[in-house]
């Protein structure tokens, strides 16, 4: 007798297959898993930030030819855009690309480049989410550099998991920043500059400042609006209006 529709159980879909297989995985294994999931139509966003250069080195072991997504807002320290130049050389990444915002969106919704003064929301939404919108269009798959230390909604990060039809991969959501430091050690990688001068997360020059000993990771982002993500990680519907929630 063939079991009624109702009671037969869920397949799991790819998202869920997928993080029940590598959520103990070492996050090369999870890259690796990744790439063959998806090959070419794989992408990786990073905004070579304090913690960016071990995901970076993980990922150029696995496939140096993949595609990188840096979102170079436009407000960026200039220390962030030298490192991103040396960080790939060193690391042999080959397929960096250069995310900026379109001229016509800066002229209507942000002509003196001081929108972040009146609308950090809208701002994140013109020079970071529509950019990632774009280029993602091309990829089924990306993989990000979030953890779950981090705190805030990464507390429940998954390894892996899906919004708005594309997988997201995390292979770093497990660790520890005592795990990422002994690899940064073990692998000799440069630190972002501005580490050295107290800033631990680092994003747009007019929304990061230094932390004090003792305080979050993400404190000195958006400091002392009710703001802690960009954008870019929130499922959104159609035409909706720019959210928050979700960093690189
Ligand atoms: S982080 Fe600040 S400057 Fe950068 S896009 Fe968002 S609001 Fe604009």
């Amino acid at each position: 007798m063939s079991v009624a529709y109702e009671q037969r159980p869920q397949a799991l879909s790819r998202a869920d297959r997928l993080d029940a297989e590598l959520r103990d995985a070492h996050p090369r294994e999870i890259v690796a898993a990744a790439v063959r999931e998806y090959g070419d139509r794989l992408a990786l966003v990073s905004s070579f930030g304090a913690e960016s250069a071990v995901l970076l080195h993980i990922a150029a072991q696995v496939k140096p030819d993949i595609p990188v997504l840096f979102l170079d807002t436009g407000m960026l320290f200039g220390q962030t855009l030298d490192y991103r130049k040396t960080l790939a050389t060193r690391l042999g990444l080959t397929g960096v690309r250069d995310l900026r915002p379109h001229y016509q969106d800066l002229a209507t919704g942000d002509p003196d480049a001081k929108l972040w003064q009146r609308d950090t929301d809208a701002c994140c939404h013109i020079r970071k989410v529509l950019p990632l919108d774009r280029a993602l269009g091309e990829f089924g798959a990306w993989v990000t550099g979030r953890k779950r230390f981090h705190g805030g909604d990464r507390l429940r990060l998954r390894v892996v998991e899906e919004s708005e039809g594309k997988l997201k991969f995390n292979p770093l959501a497990n660790w520890t920043r005592t795990e990422l430091d002994a690899y940064v050690v073990e692998h000799d990688l440069p630190a972002h500059p501005l580490v050295a001068q107290g800033f631990p997360s680092i994003g747009c020059w007019p929304c990061t400042q230094p932390v004090e000993d003792g305080e979050d990771v993400r404190a000195g982002r958006w400091k002392g609006l009710d703001k802690t993500e960009c954008g870019i990680h929130v499922a959104r519907a159609p035409g909706a209006a720019p959210n928050v929630g979700g960093d690189i």
